[in-house]
């Protein structure tokens, strides 16, 4: 897998912003993977309202 592939679901930022403004880890990165969890720009799963 090329890790320069641009993702178009997030437009390479590793998460999506839903048309109701909710913000979730991109699902086509995480299941490739790419999700880098020492990515200081990557905040808590419970800063992005996302529920596990
Ligand atoms: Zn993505």
């Amino acid at each position: 897998m090329n890790d320069s592939e641009f993702c178009e679901d997030c437009k390479g930022t590793r998460r999506v912003r839903e048309k109701d403004g909710t913000i979730h880890p991109c699902y086509k990165c995480l299941s490739k993977g790419k999700m880098d969890q020492h990515n200081p720009n990557i905040k808590d799963a419970s800063d992005l309202g996302f529920k596990l």
